[in-house]
């Protein structure tokens, strides 16, 4: 079952926090994403935000003060989502969210009563510093992406690009939850073992083949027992919302480890994630049908099947990468996009991940992260990886600045984007998940 729209969509809502209501904002009054924040440079307590325009709504300062009279029936989620992580406010479950997100949604529009109470807790999104959101326990990645697993299946094995179970699995790997870090924060070129193709040993070496993914973050909520599937019919009610999700990936180091038992050092280096989860309620409005699987195709098994993934299983999200070299920022030139591509192309849907990930028993909890995989579109510009743009290194792309790449140098910062938007619905946004590669350690 998927998540209607309601009043708290109305497009025509408008918040008493003027910025909200600029149309360009990624954060009006129908978003209302959380993060986890403090003032920069402070040592505050970290604790829940909700952002609207260009303030974060402290929820902390909002149950310390009178705000909190404005909260009735979502009292208890509103103490949940103020704590120094979201993993107890995602574990409350849907009606718990929504019910905090009407309450905010009240609250925060033009002409509420708790404007006097709340304005006092409002901090400037420029002040504040963000860590990740949860404590994740578990990371899966994904490979929802035919495009993508066609793209990269090329390069990697010419003569077999698609494996022939991708249409019937989604496939994906358990990644590591402890290099997961959130955007703002930069990471070390890895060293790892490389044995080119002409060569008869491996070598330990910096990798010079780093590389993006440009990903969506799956959040998971409410979690499910050991042994107890989660069914296609309730699968959305425990996925809390979307985040962005860089997966950076060493292509040199991949190629030689990653048979047979998949990614291992060549993605465990560093993943960075955007600090601000939109809610999957908040996306209802952005809701459309899958992609239709080609004449040919197999039907999805039972399953990973349902009338409503069918009807309204994909979602309509907007997805750039940009790139700022370290002589443009040298030279004030503005990152330049590389890439742009659509949620919508995947060819499995989050539904379907959540429901294959515990058709064994495998239980899910509340905070774990999945990634999409990388979410390359069908043309050659759509492509989410720079293995993809420049054909695995050999058709270098050229920026603005009249520099070219293959794949990164040390100081190139990339910027991945998100938004939702069209007619009848108020534009929301993402945020962005930025970090910048640092050089590798001496070996
Ligand atoms: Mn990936």
């Amino acid at each position: 079952m998927t998540i209607t729209t309601n009043e708290t969509h109305d497009a025509s809502l408008r918040s008493w926090v003027q910025s909200a209501n600029d149309g360009r904002t990624d954060f009006p009054v129908q978003n209302l994403p959380f993060a986890v924040f403090r003032r920069k440079a402070s040592s505050e307590a970290w604790r829940g935000g909700v952002a609207v325009g260009n303030q974060i709504l402290d929820l902390a300062a909002v149950l310390a003060g009178k705000g909190s009279d404005h909260f009735g029936d979502a009292a208890e989620p509103l103490q949940a989502a103020a704590r120094e992580t979201l993993n107890d406010f995602m574990g409350l479950g849907q009606p718990a969210w929504s019910a905090l997100r009407l309450a905010l949604a009240r609250a925060l529009r033009e002409g509420a009563a708790a404007q006097a109470d709340l304005q006092r807790c409002l901090v400037p999104q420029q002040d504040a510093e963000y860590r990740v959101p949860a404590r994740v326990g578990d990371y899966t990645d994904f490979y929802t992406s035919i495009h993508h697993a066609t793209n990269i299946g090329r390069l990697f094995r010419p003569d077999n690009p698609l494996m022939p179970n991708y249409k019937w699995i989604p496939i994906g790997y358990h990644g590591r939850s402890s290099s997961i870090i959130v955007s703002g924060h930069d990471f070390r070129r890895p060293v790892g073992q490389v044995k080119p193709g002409d060569a008869d040993t491996p070598t330990v070496r910096a990798s010079e083949r780093v590389d993006i993914e440009l990903e969506l973050g799956v959040w998971l909520g409410r979690g499910n027992a050991l042994g107890e599937p989660i069914a296609m019919a309730d699968a959305e009610q425990h996925v809390f919302g979307f985040g962005l999700l860089n997966d950076w990936s060493a292509r040199d180091i991949q190629p030689w480890e990653y048979q047979p038992l998949g990614p291992f050092l060549a993605k465990n280096f560093a993943t960075t994630v955007s600090p601000w989860i939109v809610t999957t309620e908040a996306l209802a409005p952005y809701r459309v049908a899958p992609p239709a699987r080609p004449e040919g195709d197999p039907a999805p098994l039972p399953y990973l099947d349902s009338k409503a993934n069918r009807e309204r299983g994909a979602m309509d999200v907007h997805l750039q990468v940009l790139l700022q070299t370290p002589q443009m920022k040298q030279s004030g030139e503005a990152p330049a996009r590389i890439s742009q591509s659509n949620y919508k192309h995947a060819y499995w849907t989050f539904a379907q991940l959540v429901a294959h990930h515990t058709v064994g028993g495998c239980n899910l909890q509340p905070g774990d992260l999945f990634g999409t995989g990388t979410l390359s579109g069908p043309t050659l510009e759509q492509a989410g990886a720079l293995i993809e743009l420049t054909a695995g290194g050999k058709n270098p792309i050229t920026l603005p600045s009249g520099e070219q790449r293959t794949f990164l140098h040390d100081g190139d910062t990339v910027i991945l984007r998100g938004w939702c938007q069209k007619d009848g619905a108020a534009r929301i946004g993402l945020g962005e998940c930025h970090s910048t590669v640092l050089p590798a350690r001496a070996i």
